[in-house]
């Protein structure tokens, strides 16, 4: 039976597929592809966990055949028994296999998968008793999770199959329809840590959606950057849709069909043409400079997770990278078996490889910003803490509570300056103190690559204007940096107190709310009137609603994914800055903004 589930869009276009669903289990789990000629010593590897476990479990069991009746309750052994049963049961061993073999998921990923299979099938059974065996279930794959953890794995992220848009004359019941390795595959997850989603990025999701989350969440910003269509904060989605369900994603609308019938795909796969007809008109801007109808030279700029993304911003025309968020390359590290932190070798190569990988364009490099919504880990703050995370020990103020860590990004930093051009960027940053310091560690820093006789460069030196206090202390921040950087996603969050994460107060996060605005307007005048660079790098600037706001406001620079660069460049193509202005300051001055922006 067909129906929506309504959610947030984040994403443009049209994806159609088959679910995978990825469920959140209480261990951090690693979610990635295998290569066809691992699936052996994948299925060994669960193999070798089962063996395991079942070794364990036969020696509690003795152990409390051991113990006199008085000291242990009858219904232990009874319980062991069953895990045993649970664990050999062909549901779930035949059922983790399927997913290695015919999709390809590593160990753990194909476990907490059949897991949900089995759980939901759990929950539908009418016998109480029955039903309660979903929890030994569950501790039986914790314990099978537990001992595959120790075994390691061969990162694989390649995707194994092609992707394909489902046909319009398909239809989408008949599994002989599309040969199941040759489907699109489109990901629902009750949540997703942006970590999980670098992940992701490397594989070939046709699209993807998630229970939580709002539009400028990291995750809902990395789907943007991979440039499917995707839809957050759809509340229960992962538990009304089923593996393998046949759905659309809309994008554009923020809605998700399941199971949808023929006549639906077949409207949906007329859109899915036409987004790809655009995309191919856009695609001619590549190579026009950005320059309005006024002579206006306008520079666009890639937002950037990795160091490979450059292969991506170089392909959109980007003329460097505006913000590179350094901290995906300590993030989620101990799912796939490295070090806690990456050493100061390893951010060395990564940021000249970033540096090389723009041939000659400069880059920007924001030190580490983690917490809120970007733990170190895959675990999400908000479950360890009843403390608001974003407004906690995030960013700057992370990397000043540990010098020692600061000063490798910092050194690695310098030394890449030494193979070319790179500005670098300072996060959320509010206080006089905390730029003080943090100019004396980078001082530092560059007296230690001195002492130790290593090479290192020059550095453009820039602050991020994103929390309020910043915005209305501009000049404080003017002597001390080169350039400014406005963060319209945290700006927004603090001054409209809206946690960009939560979808229950999405419709409260309003980027053309006037205090929003005006802030934002403040600092770019400010730093045109003392002649310092400036820029916006939160979704602001990719979104094509505030491009000639943005310009006639007298922002020239614009930082974002590299996947929304050629719609913003058509905008700035049609642009003539010398009649923006005055409009510009009527839609600052206006009670509703949102309204006087539309055309
Ligand atoms: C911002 O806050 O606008 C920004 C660009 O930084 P991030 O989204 O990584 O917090
Ligand atoms: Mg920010």
């Amino acid at each position: 039976m067909t129906f929506v589930v309504h959610g947030l869009p984040v994403a443009r276009g049209i994806a159609i597929g088959r679910a995978v669903l990825v469920v959140s289990s209480r261990i951090d789990v690693a979610h990635y592809f295998i290569k066809p000629e691992q699936v052996e010593s994948e299925i060994d590897r669960v193999r070798k966990a089962r063996d395991a476990v079942a070794e364990e479990l036969q020696k509690l069991q003795a152990s409390v055949a051991l113990m006199g009746p008085n000291d242990t309750p009858q219904e232990l052994s009874a319980l062991l028994e069953v895990h045993q049963m649970l664990l050999q049961d062909e549901v779930l061993t035949g059922g983790v296999k399927h997913w290695i073999v015919e999709r390809l998921y590593n160990a753990e990923w194909a476990l907490t998968t059949q897991l949900e299979v089995v759980a939901r099938q759990f929950d539908e059974m009418e016998d109480e008793y029955l039903r309660e065996r979903k929890a030994d279930l569950e501790q039986v794959v914790e314990r099978l999770l537990h001992r595959i953890k120790g075994t390691a794995a061969v990162l694989a992220p390649t995707p194994p199959r092609r992707k394909r848009a489902a046909a319009e004359d398909e239809d989408p019941h008949d599994p002989t329809a599309a040969d199941a390795i040759d489907v699109p595959l489109v990901l629902i997850a009750h949540d997703l840590s942006p970590a999980d989603m670098l992940q992701f990025k490397k594989s070939v999701f046709a699209g993807f959606v998630t229970d939580v989350g709002g539009r400028t969440s990291h995750t809902a910003i990395i789907a943007r950057s991979m440039d499917i269509p995707a839809v957050v904060g759809a509340r229960s989605a992962s538990q009304l849709v089923r593996q393998d369900d046949w759905v659309i994603i809309d994008g554009d609308a923020g809605v998700m069909i399941v199971d949808p019938s023929p006549i639906i795909l077949a409207e949906y796969g007329f859109k899915q043409r036409q987004g790809d007809l655009e995309r191919g008109r856009l695609s001619r801007l590549r190579h026009k400079p950005a320059v309005t109808l006024d002579g206006q030279r306008v520079e666009l700029l890639a937002n950037i997770e990795m160091p490979e993304d450059t292969i991506g911003a170089v392909k959109a025309g980007a003329v460097g990278v505006g913000l590179f968020r350094s901290e995906f390359l300590f993030m989620g590290r101990e799912s796939q078996h490295l070090t806690r932190l990456p050493d100061e070798e390893e951010q060395f190569q990564a940021y000249r490889a970033a540096v090389e990988g723009m041939k000659g364009m400069p880059v920007t490099i924001r030190t580490i910003d983690v917490g809120a919504d970007k733990p170190l880990d895959n675990k999400s703050a908000r479950e360890d803490s009843h403390l608001n995370p974003a407004l906690g020990l995030r960013a700057i103020r992370w990397s000043l509570a540990d010098p020692a860590m600061f000063l490798t990004q910092l050194r690695a930093i310098l030394r890449a300056a030494a193979h070319g051009e790179i500005h670098l960027l300072i996060p959320m940053l509010a206080h006089a103190s905390e730029i003080r310091q943090t100019l004396s560690l980078i001082d530092f820093a560059r007296a230690e690559l001195d002492n130790r006789g290593a090479v290192h460069g020059p550095v453009k030196l820039g602050a991020m204007i994103e929390i309020p206090a910043a915005a209305l202390t501009l000049k404080t921040f003017l002597k001390h940096f080169d350039f400014l950087s406005i963060g319209t996603n945290d700006l927004i969050q603090y001054t409209l107190a809206i946690d960009r994460a939560d979808e229950s107060v999405a419709h409260l996060y309003d980027p053309a709310h006037p205090a929003v605005l005006k802030l934002v307007a403040d600092t770019i005048a400010e730093c045109v009137r003392q002649g310092k660079g400036v820029s916006v790098c939160g979704e602001m600037a990719g979104d094509v609603a505030f491009t000639r706001l943005l310009l006639g406001l007298g922002l020239r620079s614009f930082s974002m994914h590299p996947s929304q660069i050629l719609a913003v460049k058509q905008e700035v193509l049609r642009a003539d800055t010398s009649k923006l202005v005055d409009w510009a300051q009527e839609v600052l001055e206006s009670e509703n903004p949102a309204a006087a922006l539309v055309r």
